[in-house]
């Protein structure tokens, strides 16, 4: 490729919207260009990573046995309506009409419809285990687009279903499947680490995400050092601090004008926030619920829901707090509160005594309160977000929170959708059986980023050869010169026979500036090409990710052997 011909257009100054690095550099090597928000167009640089990652994922399913479809993206209401998603997917599905007026959705994803397709395909249980994949867009109407394609409302995923006769086999596909994300983020040059994640609305399913760690990251990932535990935020969990065996005298009411949250309260009181419980109040599928933690933690919501067996939890508008603790918001506690409402706490507080509560009344706190002699807490239960330094329930040792790019997931699902789509398969006893299924995604675009994200200095991206948009860059340095322009062309020749993509540099510019684009858009390998070099004897061969202490110069005849060497 010439780049005198190549549509590239590298940007001096990023994005006014871009916060982070990997979306900046996006941009700026003009690899993609933003239609609108969420919305972006792969540019041919962008378009050459998007199929190699492609390529990467699709040999790896190849090769853990999945089989290559493709399901329409535009999916019939009724297959979302047999599993109730039509609703409960909310506003992140682009719904639509066609002329005849029927209801239609963009895949955000395509349980439904493959589950569908299988059902109608599959009856007997000697044509399972079957896993389908697809590569293909899907939309998602997010609340809040952002980072550039990590975010965006239309994305490129790589979406896999496995169908299995019994819990051994999904057991089976689901591990095969996990191994071979494993080799698709190491063979992207990308260090992705499986932690355990939530099972949304299926609870205790089982379910890994790979994350790539990064500052950048949306999730936040709970590590044990020593046990190797690794767990999202959501789901992830400590041994419990309970400070039972104290001494409580009898309860007392302490006045604290004004003083709401636990700071302001334990400024006032000067005690520590672990002395305090704090009690908010939530509304869990229409119902309040107080829910009392120490006052130095923060409520898990996602483990609150699962603990209520709830499908909405979310914390309980002004009136609703006055109503049920009688007290204005900032007072409310698990003593006595003004309606008997259901009241949770989290395992801390077990056995918790000679502690401040709210007192359900303005500008007041109990203190020497005992939770088990006085409240009226009807269940203790795994309910806050775990913090640095909280004690790994498996080894003891203390954890360590570090933050990630969720870049893909593998699911056990088990009967939900086969069982709403009823896809039964026939026993060899000839009984009817409903399928077990596992789902298995990657972000193929938010995949791209991810690798920028980990892989960039401060001069621009350094891609891992294996996805890079060119892995060579030829750097011309007199392209007017035709003995010059000869033996960058041999060479480019000579690299595409032995599978080595390059793109020369053939612009007439100065090369401070080529250098600079190569660095921006981070070709792993560089040649430069010049009268100058070629009179002493060749051309200079560099690694993107080296300095200029290692560059070698080679004559051009083994400048091939060289770069393969380099490209190692
Ligand atoms: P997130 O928690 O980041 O919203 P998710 O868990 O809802 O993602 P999945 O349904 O598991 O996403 O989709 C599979 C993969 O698709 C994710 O692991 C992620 O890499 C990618 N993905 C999901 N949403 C987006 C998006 N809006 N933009 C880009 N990639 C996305
Ligand atoms: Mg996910």
């Amino acid at each position: 490729m010439k780049w005198s011909k190549a549509l590239i257009q590298t940007l001096r100054e990023s994005p006014q919207d871009a916060e982070i690095e990997s979306h900046k550099l996006l941009v700026r090597a003009s690899l993609v260009r933003k239609v609108a928000g969420g919305l972006y167009a792969y540019l041919p640089l962008g378009m050459r990573v998007l199929k190699k990652i492609q390529q990467i994922v699709r040999e790896e399913m190849d090769r853990a046995g999945a089989q290559e479809t493709v399901l329409p993206i535009m999916q019939p209401a009724e297959l979302w309506q047999t599993t109730g998603r039509w609703e409960t997917m909310g506003p992140n599905m682009f719904k639509l009409k066609d002329r005849a007026q029927r209801d239609v959705a963009l895949a955000p994803t395509a349980e439904e419809e493959v589950t569908d397709v299988v059902k109608g395909m599959v009856n007997s249980y000697r044509q399972l285990p079957v896993i389908v994949y697809q590569i293909n867009w899907k939309f998602r109407d997010e609340t809040r687009p952002r980072f550039g394609l990590m975010r965006s409302k239309e994305f490129l995923m790589k979406d896999a279903y496995s169908f299995d006769v019994d819990a051994e086999g999904l057991e089976k596909s689901y591990w095969t499947m996990y191994e071979a994300y494993t080799r698709v983020f190491a063979r992207c040059g990308l260090k992705a680490v499986p932690v355990q994640a939530d099972g949304g609305d299926m609870g205790d399913s089982l379910t890994h995400e790979f994350h790539v760690l990064a500052d950048a990251g949306e999730d936040g990932i709970a590590f044990c050092p020593r046990c190797g535990y690794a767990a999202n935020l959501e789901k992830a969990e400590r041994q419990p601090n309970r400070r039972a065996g104290v001494e409580c005298p009898v309860v007392g009411k302490v006045a604290t004008p004004n003083a709401k949250t636990i700071e302001e309260i334990s400024a006032f009181m000067g005690e520590t926030p672990d002395k305090f419980v704090k009690t908010l109040v939530y509304v869990a599928d229409g119902k309040p619920v107080l829910v009392c933690v120490a006052g130095d933690r923060d409520v898990n919501e996602i483990k609150l829901k699962h603990f209520l067996g709830a499908k909405t939890v979310e914390l309980a508008p002004p009136a609703i707090v006055e109503e049920v603790t009688g007290a204005p918001v900032g007072f409310a506690g698990p003593v006595k509160p003004a309606k008997a409402v259901q009241i949770v706490a989290d395992l801390d507080l077990e056995g918790a005594a000679d502690v401040i509560v709210g007192a359900n009344q303005a500008d007041a706190h109990l203190k020497h309160v005992d939770l088990k002699r006085d409240a009226q807490v009807g269940a203790y239960a795994d309910l806050t977000i775990v913090k640095a330094g909280d004690v790994c329930t498996r080894c003891g040792e203390k954890m360590t929170i570090k933050r990630g790019i969720e870049v893909g997931q593998v699911f056990k699902l088990g009967t939900k959708y086969s069982g709403a789509f009823k896809a039964a398969y026939k026993t060899a006893e000839l009984k009817e059986e409903t399928m077990l299924m596992g789902c298995y995604g990657i972000g193929i675009s938010r995949t791209l980023q991810a690798i920028i994200e980990q892989s960039h200095d401060k001069d621009g991206i350094v891609w891992p050869a294996s996805v890079a948009p060119y892995q060579v860059v030829i750097d011309l340095l007199d392209p007017s010169v035709p003995e010059a322009a000869a033996v960058a062309g041999k060479l480019e020749s000579e690299l595409e026979a032995a599978g080595v993509d390059a793109i020369v540099d053939d612009r007439e510019e100065r090369p401070g500036v080529k250098f600079k684009d190569a660095d921006l858009i981070g070709f792993p390998v560089r040649v430069v090409v010049g009268m100058k070099g070629l009179a002493n004897g060749g051309v200079e061969v560099k690694r993107r990710a080296d300095d200029k202490s290692r560059m070698k110069v080679v004559p051009p005849a083994s400048a091939v052997e060289a770069i393969k060497e380099m490209l190692k």
